[in-house]
């Protein structure tokens, strides 16, 4: 048997919730999320937690809280989509059918693209902020030295919050000095990129706090493999200003590669063109081929920051124009490629960097300079913004 529901939305991470209310605000009464998970998680404070901040348990909720009241919550895992027989199969063999379709599920953390790396994932000093039980781990890492090496780490490839593997040397370096400590430990950041950021202006402020922590940057450079016994990674160079060499390492600090989940790279709703990811109009977020199907989050391919910041503005156009859709109208609701990436500079500083598809800025407080860190966009990362999202954004009002 097949279960039909009008609006089906695969995910309820981010995305999902926040559209799933969205659409129940707007008086759609058939709305349904398929979630394997029982637990929701508040990502963005995982740099916290990493950085000795925040507490891990303050990032989860049970998934059953989060889920809208009216909502049908499908407690299993897509693994399969026929969009031409407007079909979802999920892992148990059971199979749902929609007059629209939203798919939400996430990026796919590719940990095995980095040798060495999954042998040692939480020991000996090398952990990740990408998992919720590794942030933790980074904390312990970084409070315990005392001397040595540290070694941050950026993959090549679309990343969620592209902010993060930066964020976390930077506190850890501020916590390192107030130990007294930083003129003991060689601290290294390696990034794919020509630069710390895609935005000159704010590029040469990240340089100006890297000098400051005294942190040695690598440009154009990835970490291709972990030799856990010997305490070395292995760089090799990306481009013209990249570095080939190997460094040692006492704490280390890997952001894994990223991709969109391989069961959405085997489907129809991607040919692997956007790099696997679900084949969207950037502004209308509609599937460029299957028009009753629409895709926002990191499993999209719009070419946007992946952020939570960019789904608060995805969100409402994408129930816009699925409204729009199902009503016979034409799409109206456009999104900018707005997104932000907070970069926590300290543990009390913090630069909100926003933008939109074309790199222009898009300050939400016009008085701040947005390309330099301020004291009071810290309180807005650590208190403000958590209690927007729990309260506001996932319940569709903001
Ligand atoms: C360390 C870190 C720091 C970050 N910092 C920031 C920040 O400062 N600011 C910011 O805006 N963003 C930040 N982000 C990024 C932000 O968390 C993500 O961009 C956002 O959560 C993406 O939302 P999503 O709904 O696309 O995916 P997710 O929120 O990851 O949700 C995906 C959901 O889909 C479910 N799912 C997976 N597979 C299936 C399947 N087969 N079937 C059904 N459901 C499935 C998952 O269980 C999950 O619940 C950070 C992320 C990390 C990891």
């Amino acid at each position: 048997m097949t279960e039909h529901h009008k609006i089906l939305i695969i995910g309820g991470g981010t995305a999902g919730i926040t559209v799933a209310a969205r659409l129940l605000r707007k008086g759609h009464r058939d709305v349904a999320v398929i979630e394997p998970s029982n637990v929701h998680y508040y990502q963005p404070l995982w740099t916290l937690v990493g950085g000795g901040q925040a507490k891990a348990s303050t990032t989860e909720r049970t998934e059953s809280s989060v889920m809208p009241d009216g909502a049908t919550w499908i407690r299993n895992a897509a693994s399969a989509v026929a969009p031409d027989t407007n079909t979802v199969t999920c892992e148990d063999g059971a199979t749902y059918s929609y007059d629209a379709l939203v798919v939400c599920p996430g990026i796919q953390l590719d940990w095995d693209r980095i040798d060495g790396v999954t042998d040692t994932l939480g020991r000996d000093g090398v952990s990740s902020n990408y998992r919720f039980d590794l942030a933790p781990r980074t904390w312990e890492f970084i409070k315990n030295l005392r001397s040595g090496t540290a070694v941050f780490t950026m993959p090549s490839g679309p990343i969620k919050c592209a902010g993060a593997p930066q964020k976390i040397a930077y506190l850890a370096s501020d916590y390192w000095r107030k130990q007294g400590v930083l003129d003991k430990i060689d601290v290294h950041l390696v990034v794919p990129t020509p630069r710390i950021f895609g935005i000159p202006a704010i590029a040469d402020n990240l340089d100006k706090v890297i000098a400051d922590y005294g942190i040695h940057l690598h440009t154009a450079t990835e970490v291709t493999s972990i030799d856990a016994a010997g305490h070395k990674v292995t760089l090799s160079a990306l481009a013209e200003g990249g570095e080939d060499d190997t460094l040692p390492y006492d704490v280390l600090h890997v952001v894994p590669h990223q991709s969109a989940p391989d069961w959405i790279k085997a489907s129809p709703l991607s040919t692997g063109e956007a790099g696997g990811y679900v084949e969207i109009d950037k502004h209308t977020m509609q599937h460029v081929r299957y028009p009753n199907v629409f895709a926002l989050g990191d499993a999209g391919s719009s070419p946007n920051s992946k952020t939570g910041a960019a789904i608060r503005k995805q969100a409402p156009v994408v129930v816009e124009n699925i409204d729009a859709f199902l009503a016979g109208r034409p799409l109206t609701g456009s999104y900018d490629g707005y997104a932000s990436c907070p970069i926590v500079t300290s543990s009390h500083d913090m630069l909100l960097a926003e933008f939109d598809y074309d790199f222009n800025l898009k300050p939400s407080v016009p008085l701040l300079d947005p390309t330099k860190p301020h004291r009071s966009y810290w309180y807005m990362k650590k208190y403000g913004l958590p209690a927007m999202y729990w309260n506001l954004m996932l319940k569709g009002l903001a």
